[in-house]
């Protein structure tokens, strides 16, 4: 650590120093259960964001080790397919015991890794484990439909079956959460599951894991490959994989969900997000103000549900003072120090992109109320920091309002009124969240009705819903037709197969062929 450290003082690439190279942890792969290291020549960097200092290497997966890992799929499939639905029910309440009981050191990993506060590392666990919660109903989820007496003697019945190996691509901003969306759901309908997690904070999904294969998972129902985009496009392309939850960006969504549409997979998308905060000038104040600052800058902004945008109607903008005192309020630290609110961007490019576009923002003409950039924090020079930022006068001509920015970066529009807020937010390409901010119920309603998002909070910011329903932002936010969790997930993960079967008593034997449609 301290060669690391004299190195980046020095500003000499790490990449020239074997020592230090040699003394990194490097990520395994998971292959039929066992941990194993690649034998790939190709290894990407892990950096703490907070410091930039090297904490770890990952590799990409030679195409050898991507075929072992989707062969061991495929051949565990065979049983685990077959497993009494009890009994995989029993290794996911047995995982989302050990998932509790670790949550210390998976929030630790998550902040290593991805630089977001210890507090909000737990949510992040926290959020997924509902979902591992809600896998272990599995036995009333994976019921079929009976229709008895359809005609003389004949039912018909229907049943919920896995499909076969499914894969999982994830993205850095919940390392936990987003692939404890993905495995648990399709494991737990019996499908054995591929999963690839971001190359920028693998270490959360190695820890999830082994926990699972702690609480019995057979070797092969999950194995993990790691790499960039020659892993994503195996995961596309090979015929034995049958569906793909994606979440990410849109520009690797959109590419995903064709590819793999393509190929004949089911495919679901989660993507980008540009999400708005209607303000209304009846609304609580304090809550509102209170809200809004947390959902902006929480996570640093890098929450695909975070409010990124707020449109004030009317006389509320008088309270924009407020705001901006209130976000000046939140200390910015590295995520493991005492109080923090909000970490650092994932790497130095999210840090130099979210700082031009807030200059963008200046530029065309917005009022930068408050500025995050060239903020200092102490003992963290060389950290991926952006302190929250405010822009006002924002119009929908530009850049920081037409891009997701996905940094802590508040940008403020202003309606006359509630029609022009919503016709405002239903012409932005996204449809991921929203939220309104009201003490009228009519208002509130009116909002929930008209708008064309797909998550919507009334007096809530960030509506995340709950694993027993599912998650679901649409328009330029998803492509699919299957949500993720909840009723759609165990849709996405499963296949319906329907029997309609006669059973006549012997004395009412057919006594010649019936050759019209039977009806
Ligand atoms: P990303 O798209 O860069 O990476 C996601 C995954 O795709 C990674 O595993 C990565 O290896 C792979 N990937 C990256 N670029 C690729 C390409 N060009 N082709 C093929 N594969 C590629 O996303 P990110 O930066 O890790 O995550 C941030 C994005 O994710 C934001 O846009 C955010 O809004 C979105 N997000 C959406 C949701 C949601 O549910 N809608 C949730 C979380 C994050």
């Amino acid at each position: 650590a301290i060669l690391r450290r004299s190195l980046l003082k020095l500003k000499v690439p790490l990449q020239q120093c074997r020592m230090c190279y040699s003394s990194v942890p490097t990520t395994k792969l998971f292959i039929d259960g066992k941990f194993v290291e690649s034998s790939t020549s190709d290894w990407l960097d892990i950096h703490n964001p907070a410091t930039n200092e090297l904490v770890g290497r990952v590799p990409k997966a030679t195409q050898e080790e991507m075929l072992a890992a989707v062969d061991s799929c495929s051949r565990a499939f065979q049983s685990w397919s077959e497993t009494s639905i009890l009994s995989r029910q029993q290794i996911f309440l047995r995982y989302q015991q050990l998932i509790k009981d670790n949550i210390k050191e998976l929030a630790k990993m998550i902040t290593l890794e991805q630089g977001k506060t210890l507090a909000d590392a737990e949510g992040d666990v926290l959020r997924g484990l509902q979902v591992v919660e809600h896998a272990c109903s599995i036995t009333s989820l994976m019921l079929g439909e009976t229709l008895p007496s359809i005609t003389k003697d004949m039912d018909t019945y229907t049943y919920r079956l896995p499909i076969g190996v499914c894969a999982g691509i994830a993205p850095f901003n919940f390392p936990a959460m987003i692939p404890l969306w993905m495995f648990p759901i399709g494991m737990v309908c019996g499908n054995t599951y591929l999963m690839k997690p971001s190359e920028r904070v693998p270490g959360c999904t190695m820890l999830l894991a082994k926990m699972l294969q702690d609480a019995g998972a057979p070797n092969g129902t999950l194995n993990i490959i790691h790499g960039q985009h020659a892993a994503v496009n195996f995961i596309c392309d090979h015929p034995a994989i049958k569906a793909i939850s994606f979440v990410g960006s849109n520009r690797a969504g959109e590419y995903i969900y064709e590819r793999g549409s393509k190929n004949g997979k089911r495919v679901q998308s989660n993507m980008g997000a540009k999400n708005h905060g209607v303000v209304m000038p009846d609304a609580n104040k304090e809550n509102t103000i209170n809200q809004l600052v947390g959902a902006a800058f929480g996570a640093a902004g890098q929450r695909c549900m975070a409010l990124s945008t707020a449109v004030f109607v009317g006389e509320s903008r008088e309270w924009l003072p407020e705001l901006v005192q209130r976000a000046k309020s939140l200390r910015v630290n590295a995520g493991d120090q005492p109080g923090a609110d909000v970490g650092p961007l994932i790497s130095p490019e999210a840090k130099s992109r979210v700082e031009s576009l807030i200059q963008s923002g200046v530029e065309e003409g917005a009022k930068l109320l408050l500025d995050g950039r060239n903020i200092h924090v102490k003992g963290y020079k060389n950290g991926n920091f952006v302190g929250p930022t405010i822009l006002s006068n924002v119009t929908m001509d530009m850049k920081c309002y037409r891009e997701e920015i996905f940094g802590p970066v508040l940008v403020v529009l202003e309606a006359d009124n509630l029609d022009e807020a919503i016709s405002l937010i239903n012409r932005n390409p996204y449809g991921n969240g929203t939220a309104i901010f009201t003490t009228n119920g009519a208002t509130a309603r009116k909002f929930t009705h008209e708008v064309d998002v797909g998550q919507i909070g009334v007096n809530v910011p960030i509506p995340v819903p709950l694993p027993m329903f599912s998650f679901t932002g649409s328009r330029g936010s998803f492509r699919g037709d299957t949500n993720f969790y909840g009723k759609q997930g165990i849709q996405f993960y499963t296949q319906i197969k329907t029997v309609t079967s006669q059973w006549k008593a012997e004395d009412a034997t057919l006594t010649s062929p019936a050759v019209t449609m039977p009806t």
